[in-house]
């Protein structure tokens, strides 16, 4: 699933570079709910959010088929790649990422459990 070389470039520090580690991680927290990958990580985000977080994922992904989104386009290959791109994002770069998406920010820092913005 991982090769050693991807994993260490993804955390090299550098912004912006695709992050294979956080990726395939993610993808284990979303199907950590019952199996299914589905860009919906049951476990961490509540019940209640479900559904605004789909709309959010929607509306992005219409910006990105628009070209007015700076978010990897590989995300628009089903929810759960977008899960693992914007999560990408939001660990490398966590206050462009808020700057440019305050809401899937949102989402994603309560997902996460942590405003890695506020951190630095
Ligand atoms: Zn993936």
């Amino acid at each position: 699933m991982l090769s050693k070389p991807d994993l260490v470039a993804g955390f090299n520090g550098e912004r912006n570079r695709h992050n294979v580690g956080i990726h395939e991680f993610v993808h284990l927290i979303d199907m950590a709910d019952g199996g299914n990958s589905d860009g919906i990580p049951e476990i961490l985000l509540d019940r209640a959010y479900v559904l605004p977080w789909l709309n959010v994922i929607r509306e992005e992904m219409h910006r990105m088929q628009n070209g007015q989104s700076d978010i990897n386009p590989y995300g628009l290959t089903n929810n759960a790649e977008f899960l693992a791109v914007v999560s990408e994002y939001f660990f490398d770069n966590p206050q462009k990422f808020l700057e440019h998406h305050p809401e899937l920010y949102k989402y994603l820092s309560m997902i996460f459990r942590q405003d890695k913005a506020k951190r630095v």
